[in-house]
């Protein structure tokens, strides 16, 4: 038997008998082999989630499951060695500012304060990575989300332009950063792709394409065989090729800084989680478990993965999830044509589908939502479905491991910064770029810290304000994807 057909190979534990899923699973025959009976398991639309394959010979009933099982692991924390010597906090320290949070942004705010002289320690719930940092797709976006003119709309000329200038220019800060600093996180600043799927995408991408050049940025609408050279795909018929970004392993990204934060003296704990946050005179008391930090100043660079009731910041942005399958290694000349040229990419559907490569020659698929509560046989079924969609040339391909990671949505899709009380900064709501903001708005608020002058922060400091049914919107957005993705599978969409 080939490795791909172990794929479609389940064993039932009770009866030691073998099936052979035969179709898609909106019809799940079995197969029995080598001597049970056919069986024959319902998908409907609306039981889809509650389903499972269950073996059907004699009164068994038990579920079977898959021989080739798609991991539940990170690829990123995988391929990526850890830190070394996690130590956690069990004593009183004393440090000019006390760090929150050890992803991209606390980790960026820490380093340059760390450079200016400043003594710094960053407390970690877990391990430096666990968030956002450590398990995104990995693109390093030019701007936000929504257009440059969208966000002048939304923040005014004067605070939208220069948000625009800042996370226009980031992502040759992240380059730039690694460059510096030797960070080994298979970066590549080839730019990103971002493929219209249909006519309204194209019209889209042809609107971000001209409010980018009006600004001076290097994009370029890919159209025609240059289009699908690039893309690997037919399916596309534009995408805006953004020379400016790039992609990287962001866990190797993330370990990086860390590793040069404690190069330059900064101390860094893990498994330390903050669970109380005081003022006493002049100093900030920020304590965990086993120790406390005393310091002048505290930077909480939590996101989306904020733990406790020790601050306000997570009623500020409601939680979306987005997931990743990632493919065994792919050899060969099909494999070789998907995207070729190294750029990231992600298309103009709503619930959109972002797609790379990685050093390994991997294809990672991803999209909002989350598959921690889903059936492997379901992610396979969605990842075949969109690679088959773009990439039917690369036949039948094993999927390896899938992750879900949270997302720090606000409704109008752009960042909050924040000054609770003088002394304490904070941010959130990068709703899904983090890994060129969080390094510029790191280190912003650090240069806040030192300087104060809040006219060179990317955007002025807004007053918390709790989102309204932040969990039933949370929960709303969830049940929308995952009805989007069962549409996708059924062929119902895409
Ligand atoms: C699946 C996925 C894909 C994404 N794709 C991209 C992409 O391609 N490009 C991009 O730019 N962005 C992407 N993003 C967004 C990006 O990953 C985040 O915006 C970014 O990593 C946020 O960095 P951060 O340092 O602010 O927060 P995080 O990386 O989330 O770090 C916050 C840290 O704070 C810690 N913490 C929480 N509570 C406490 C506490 N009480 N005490 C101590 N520590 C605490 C957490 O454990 C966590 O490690 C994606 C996000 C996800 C989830």
């Amino acid at each position: 038997m080939s490795e791909a057909d172990k794929h479609h190979m389940y064993a039932c534990p009770g009866c030691n008998v073998f099936f052979l899923r035969v179709s898609n699973p909106t019809a799940d025959a079995f197969k029995a082999r080598p001597r049970c009976r056919a069986s024959r398991v319902s998908s409907s639309f609306l039981n889809l989630w509650f389903y499972k394959p269950m073996c059907f010979t004699a009164s068994c009933g038990r579920e079977v499951e898959c021989m080739v099982e798609l991991r539940r692991e990170c690829l990123w924390e995988h391929v990526t060695p850890q830190l070394a010597s996690p130590t956690v906090l069990a004593s009183t320290i004393k440090v000019d500012v006390c760090v929150i949070g050890g992803g991209i942004t606390g980790l960026s705010a820490a380093l340059k304060l760390l450079e200016k002289g400043k003594s710094v320690a960053v407390l970690e719930a877990h391990q430096v990575g666990h968030g956002g940092s450590g398990r995104n797709v990995g693109l390093v976006n030019a701007g936000t989300w929504i257009r440059p003119d969208d966000v002048e709309a939304t923040l005014g000329t004067k605070v939208g332009a220069r948000l625009n200038q800042v996370l226009g220019d980031a992502p040759a800060q992240v380059f730039a950063t690694i460059n510096r600093l030797g960070i080994d996180c298979q970066a590549r600043n080839d730019g990103t792709l971002h493929m219209a799927h249909n006519a309204s995408g194209v019209a889209d991408l042809q609107a971000r394409h001209d409010q980018w050049k009006r600004r001076g940025a290097d994009v370029e609408l890919l159209t025609g065989p240059q289009c699908q050279e690039y893309c690997g795909t037919d399916k596309i018929s534009a995408a805006l090729l953004d020379r400016r970004a790039g992609t990287i392993n962001p866990m190797g990204y993330t370990t990086g800084l860390a590793e040069a934060v404690q190069r330059l003296g900064g101390r860094l704990f893990q498994n330390s989680a903050v669970i109380r946050l005081e003022k006493q005179g002049s100093s900030w008391l920020v304590k965990t478990a086993d120790g406390m930090i005393v310091s002048d100043k505290v930077v909480i660079s939590t996101g989306a993965y904020t733990e406790g009731d020790w601050s306000e910041l997570q009623k500020n942005y409601f939680r979306g999830y987005y997931y990743q399958v990632a493919s065994k290694p792919l050899v060969g000349a099909a494999a070789d044509n998907v995207l070729k040229h190294g750029q990231g990419s992600w298309d103009t559907r709503t619930v959109l589908s972002s797609i790379r490569r990685d050093a390994d020659g991997r294809l990672l698929l991803g999209s909002l939502g989350r598959t921690d509560n889903k059936p492997t046989w379901f992610i396979k079924s969605w990842a075949d479905r969109i690679q088959r969609h773009y990439f039917p040339q690369l036949g039948k391909i094993e999927w390896d491991m899938h992750w879900t990671g949270c997302i720090d949505f606000t409704p109008d899709h752009l960042m909050r910064l924040f000054e609770p009380v003088a002394g304490v900064v904070a941010v959130t709501g990068y709703n899904g770029r983090g890994n060129t903001t969080g390094t510029v708005v790191g280190k912003a608020l650090a240069d806040y810290l030192i300087d104060d002058l809040p006219e060179e922060l990317p955007i002025p400091f807004s007053t918390m304000k709790p989102i309204q049914g932040a969990g039933l919107r949370s929960a709303f957005y969830e049940s929308g994807f995952s009805l989007y993705h069962a549409g996708q599978c059924l062929r119902v969409v895409l």
